[in-house]
């Protein structure tokens, strides 16, 4: 895909990129308030939802086109740039016709190619950075997707967001980061920036330093995180936006590692990988060997009409495995996760076994 990466931009050259602003542009004062207070904490993109996507009617859904003047007016006062999240052309055209710098496109909306293609359709010709958050359930497959379209239409300044996954069971996040995906996402497209969204993530205050901190060392490229001068009182994601002030007190306390050339001489570290390859080369090595077992176990089973799952014979080696990973320094949620994942591949196999006919 032809990216160009976020220094290639011109909009910024800081390491992590911030982006940040309220959850909702909700009064020209607020709005005017927060990007002073933000560039003088030397944030220089500010945010601001204008077409607010709410789950539920009646809440409150965004001041609208009205507020992209208000948003002119942070351009001229502060020298900022300005990005708003768009959900169809009309939104992408009036952003446009405003001189928004920067779009980006909302976990629900990525969601629906329908919506992305028309969002697609109607920035062909522009040469603006679009952002794509990923789907809020939990498809990569539909993240790249979005991020295809828009590249389709000519765009090549464009970065993901990950602001995590809708989940029904509750859990400490808002939405459950699922590290995996956009780690794949980076192996998948390597020259896709991605930023992280800590405030849609965490949907806490308490969440936001740490969540930030985890995306640094992810090598993520960048944050968008919601500020509001007072946070309390916001119209829209209260319980997550914090002032600028204590952006700047999170921004500047972020400890920025980085990602070491594999060819330096770092002897201790490379001796330590080496072993793990090792480590790893003797556990498959291992996992083969039990899946020929296995294999053995489903035949057996054939020949004698037995079930593949036996329960009490699964309880007892869940039970087993979790005491001896237990005495082991594992953990139990690790065990127990490695082991379902073992026996899932255990079953397909014998399934595959049991439904082959006999060879008369
Ligand atoms: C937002 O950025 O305010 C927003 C609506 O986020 P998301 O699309 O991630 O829910
Ligand atoms: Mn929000």
């Amino acid at each position: 895909m032809k990216l160009k990466s976020i220094k290639e931009w011109g909009v910024a050259n800081d390491k992590p990129f911030v982006i940040s602003g309220p959850c909702s542009a909700e009064t020209k004062e607020q709005v005017l308030a927060i990007a002073h207070e933000l560039k003088a904490a030397g944030i220089s993109v500010f945010r601001a939802g204008v077409w607010k996507p709410r789950t539920r009617p009646n809440s409150f859904e965004g001041v609208g086109v009205e507020s992209l003047s208000w948003l002119q007016q942070v351009q001229k006062e502060t020298g900022m740039l300005v990005a708003v999240e768009v959900a169809n052309e009309k939104h992408v055209k009036l952003a446009l016709k405003a001189g928004i710098d920067i779009l980006w496109i909302g976990a629900r909306t990525s969601v629906n190619p329908f919506a992305v293609q028309e969002i697609a359709d109607a920035l062909v010709g522009q040469d603006i950075p679009v952002l794509v958050k990923n789907p809020i359930n939990p498809d990569l497959d539909l993240w790249i997707g979005a991020v295809e379209r828009i590249n389709l239409a000519g765009i090549n300044k464009i970065a993901a967001i990950h602001r995590g996954f809708s989940s029904y069971e509750p859990t400490k996040y808002r939405n459950a980061p699922n590290w995996q995906i956009p780690i794949e996402l980076k192996r998948r497209i390597p020259n896709l920036p991605i930023l992280c969204d800590p405030s849609h993530i965490g949907g806490t205050r308490a969440l936001i330093a740490p969540l930030s901190q985890k995306a640094l060392d992810l090598d993520m490229d960048g944050l968008m995180i919601e500020s509001h001068n007072t946070p309390d009182l916001a119209w829209s994601d209260a319980k997550q936006q914090i002032t600028p002030n204590t952006l700047k007190e999170i921004i500047d306390n972020l400890i920025k590692r980085e990602v070491k050339p594999m060819n330096v001489s770092l002897t201790d570290l490379e001796d330590l990988r080496h072993r793990i390859d090792n480590l790893d080369k003797e556990l498959l090595n291992m996992l083969g060997k039990r899946m020929k077992c296995v294999k053995e176990i489903g035949q057996y089973k054939k020949d004698n009409d037995m079930t593949i799952l036996q329960f009490k014979r699964w309880d007892s080696i869940l039970k087993t495995r979790v005491s001896q990973g237990l005495s082991l320094g594992l953990s139990e949620k690790s065990v127990m996760m490695i082991f379902k994942a073992i026996h899932q591949e255990s079953i397909n196999t014998q399934e595959a076994i049991l439904s082959k006919p006999d060879s008369k």
